[in-house]
């Protein structure tokens, strides 16, 4: 089915939004599905004249429906501005190209045009990494046709994977009994090259949290020419070249293929429901668990907010996941110490689920509930709420004071919690923001609200991002966080390898 011009996936059915609005409106008493806006169709009209004239290059074109689809990302700002039929900054051109040397004559040609160039993956960005929130002509370089598993080395349990390819296209393209464990709530529609260029954070909660972890080499063609890292399981020789491509952002080169390192599919998993009556019986829970040495495949608490309104809690309760997996061993005395480490807190364990995952196909596996979310945002815009996630991570002892400050900027709708990832040295809070909409400004509201949070995230000690990336949005934050000398070394880096600045300008440098 064609993907809709602002919703995630393809378009919703108006009486299904409508349902998921009243649910939402009955847990948390927001919003107003008596006054239900319905988004503008899509039309030709809707979208600017290109500037550029296609080049003679076959996989460009510039039809505006292909232009529309590409102008944004998933942040509520670009979810609003699509509803209401706001392509302004809609890319001049669109690119598919099929391999290197399609990509290689399309930055040549853009160099020579100086038309930027915004390398896009799956367009799940929620930072306004992939907008052309700039002036000048711009052209999407859309990486979706390269989506193959080109090669699998079965002893070093390693896959050469193309950049465009999706999660699902991912597994589904290893053989039998391998996987990319590596499981992002974007995971339906977000891509390898994506995870990489903006440092993601998959499914396990703790040790190898980040992409970062699964990268074994990286090629990426540059204005300046290929850049290709040796395949090997850790090196020494100076600074990473793939250091450097994680989390650039379109901005350095294009990322055109990764060799990853894949595991085989665990075939011991269990997870138990942990309740907590405080939450900071919870947060004390996680923090003896990241420092206990068992590293939990999951181990996420949520708030009694946001169980009650993701997990079916019962609004009371903090609610704890706590759960190991192995392709090789039981896990079981691995959960008993878990558990008698909770017990410690009050914590108080559920039936726990034995899960075979031998027996479930790939699709059970991101068909569940926690990729099953995002389809809800698609309700927000037509019910008159705002929604905002803030990411951080932060020193454990610091984490109090920054909890309570990120709180209490919420206080007019509701704001929930859950520490997405723990480290031995601190957690990975995540924050739901949700307000009534102001109808008309909800642009204005929603730059003030990230401001203030980022600011307050900035002021207590926090990153100003754990794994959404810098994009536009975080970029003025970005900017007081690192080191004014690294800085410098980026933008020595930029222009080496893309002189004309084309890739993808305002992320990053
Ligand atoms: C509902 C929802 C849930 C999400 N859940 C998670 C989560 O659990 N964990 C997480 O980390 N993030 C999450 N995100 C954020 C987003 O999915 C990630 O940032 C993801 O890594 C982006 O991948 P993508 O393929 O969609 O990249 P895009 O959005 O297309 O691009 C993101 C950035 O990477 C650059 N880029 C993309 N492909 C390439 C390439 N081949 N070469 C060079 N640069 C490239 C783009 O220019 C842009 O700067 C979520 C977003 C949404 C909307």
């Amino acid at each position: 089915m064609p993907k809709s011009h602002w919703a995630w996936g393809p378009e919703p059915a108006e009486p299904e939004l409508r349902e998921i609005a009243r649910l939402f409106t009955e847990h948390t008493g927001l919003g107003e599905p008596d006054a239900w806006e319905r988004p503008v169709p899509f039309s030709p009209g809707l979208v600017p004249a290109s500037r550029v004239p296609v080049p003679a290059l076959p996989f460009c074109t510039a039809d505006p429906y292909e232009r529309a689809v590409r102008t944004y990302g998933q942040a509520y700002r670009d979810l609003i501005r699509a509803y209401r039929g706001d392509f302004a900054n809609a890319p001049d051109l669109v690119a598919l190209p099929r391999d290197e040397d399609e990509i290689a004559r399309l930055l040549e040609w853009a160099s020579g045009q100086g038309v930027a160039v915004v390398p896009r993956g799956g367009g799940t960005s929620v930072v306004g990494g992939v907008e052309a929130r700039f002036d000048g002509p711009s052209l999407c370089l859309d990486l979706g046709r390269m989506n193959r598993v080109l090669e699998v080395d079965r002893e070093s349990q390693a896959a050469l994977v193309e950049a465009g390819a999706t999660g699902p296209e991912i597994n589904a393209g290893l053989p039998g009994g391998l996987q990319l464990r590596f499981f992002p709530q974007s995971y339906e529609f977000s891509t390898l090259g994506g995870w990489i260029a903006t440092r993601a954070g998959g499914h396990f909660a703790t040790l190898h949290t980040h992409i970062d972890d699964l990268v074994e080499s990286i090629r990426a063609s540059t204005p300046a020419g290929m850049w290709e890292s040796r395949r090997l399981p850790g090196s020494g020789a100076g600074p990473s070249p793939d250091r450097w491509l994680l989390g650039s952002e379109g901005a350095l080169g294009v990322i055109t293929r990764a060799w990853v390192r894949v595991h085989r599919r665990p075939v011991h998993k269990v997870s138990v429901p942990v309740r907590f009556a405080e939450w900071v019986a919870g947060v004390a829970a996680v923090h003896d668990l990241a420092q206990s040495g068992l590293h939990p495949a999951n181990c996420r608490l949520l708030d009694a907010r946001e169980a009650a309104l993701t997990s079916g809690g019962d609004g009371r309760h903090a609610l704890l996941i706590v759960g190991f997996e192995s392709a090789v061993h039981p896990v079981d005395a691995w959960m008993s110490r878990a558990l008698e480490i909770v017990s410690w807190h009050g914590g108080v364990a559920g039936a726990a689920r034995q899960d075979q995952s031998q027996d479930q196909s790939q699709d059970q596996v991101w068909k569940g509930a926690f990729t099953r979310m995002p389809y809800l945002r698609n309700a927000y815009p037509g019910l008159g709420v705002i929604a905002e996630t803030i990411e951080t991570a932060v020193t454990w002892d610091r984490f109090p004071a920054l909890h309570e400050a990120v709180m209490a900027e919420g206080e007019a709708g509701t704001t929930t919690c859950r520490l997405a990832f723990a480290y031995p040295d601190g957690p990975a809070p995540y924050y739901t923001i949700i307000v009534p909409a102001e109808k008309g400004a909800e642009l204005e509201q929603w730059d003030d609200l990230k401001r203030r949070v980022s600011e307050t995230v900035l002021r207590m000690g926090g990153t100003i991002t754990h794994h959404h990336a810098v994009g536009r949005d975080h970029r003025p934050f970005y900017d007081r966080q690192r080191p004014d000398p690294f800085a410098l070394a980026l933008k020595a880096a930029k222009t080496a390898l893309d002189p004309q600045g084309v890739l993808n300008p305002g992320v990053l440098i």
